[in-house]
């Protein structure tokens, strides 16, 4: 078995054993297999071993990728969420070739993602970045400012709204981890409550990474954005 298959059961168990030590469904969870920075083959490596949802940080890294992925792959239809910080020149390759971006903190990219969104495909599911732990090295609307974004742009034709994303500071600690989690799903679900006259439902809480996945399942996530755990120490250089 290759390692990343390997990697990948480990992480798939750890999932599903923390989803039900608090008595959650793990299917109900959705595991984005973060591969920025690692190689076409290696998505193929993850994707051969049933991974289907895959999430990339660099526009043009990923374009290159899908292409390369495609190819190599044609028969298996993939779903790319796009997490990494949006430049507004990027917004039309971004509208164009991804299902999911998680890390929206401005109404004008929005305004540029729905607009580009082409009328052919559904709408660019969203989710909305939060500097949850107020971190000034951190991207993401301050939280104090995250439901007047949503209002903003609820309505947007080319998107659909689904729910907030975080990165939290980072800490080793089970308690401290949670508590920043726990405040994105507060922050969500006080959020829900002022956009009910929007007809829309929040359903997704994009959180927990390799250093923290079970902290963010205990607090509710959906989705869990897991990279070095399955494809290894990322390095930058190359
Ligand atoms: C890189 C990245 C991840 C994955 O991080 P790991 O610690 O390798 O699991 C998740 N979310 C975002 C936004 C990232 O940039």
């Amino acid at each position: 078995m290759s390692l990343i298959s390997n990697n990948l059961q480990v992480v798939r168990a750890e999932l599903a054993a923390a989803a039900k030590k608090v008595g959650r469904d793990p299917q109900q969870i959705c595991l984005l297999a973060v591969s920025k920075t690692f190689t076409a083959e290696a998505v193929v490596e993850a994707a051969n071993a049933g991974q289907r949802c895959f999430g990339e940080n660099y526009l043009q890294e990923a374009l290159d990728k899908m292409l390369a992925v495609r190819a190599l792959l044609p028969e298996v239809a993939l779903e790319w969420h796009f997490i990494g910080p949006i430049q507004s020149n990027k917004t039309r390759q971004i509208a164009e070739n991804f299902s999911w971006v998680h890390s929206l903190e401005r109404e004008k990219i929005a305004q540029r993602l729905s607009e580009q969104r082409p009328a052919e495909l559904p709408p660019l599911n969203i989710c909305l970045q939060v500097n949850i732990s107020r971190e000034a090295s951190k991207s993401g609307a301050m939280p104090e400012e995250t439901a007047t974004l949503a209002k903003r742009i609820a309505n947007f034709k080319g998107l659909r709204l689904r729910g907030l994303m975080a990165v939290p500071a980072v800490s080793a600690d089970l308690h401290e981890q949670r508590n920043a989690f726990r405040q994105l799903r507060e922050l969500q679900q006080q959020i829900q409550q002022e956009i009910e006259d929007f007809g829309i439902s929040l359903d997704t809480l994009s959180m927990g990474m390799s250093g923290d996945m079970a902290a963010a399942i205990a607090e509710g996530s959906t989705i869990v954005r897991i990279g070095s755990a399955i494809f290894g120490t990322r390095n930058y250089a190359t």
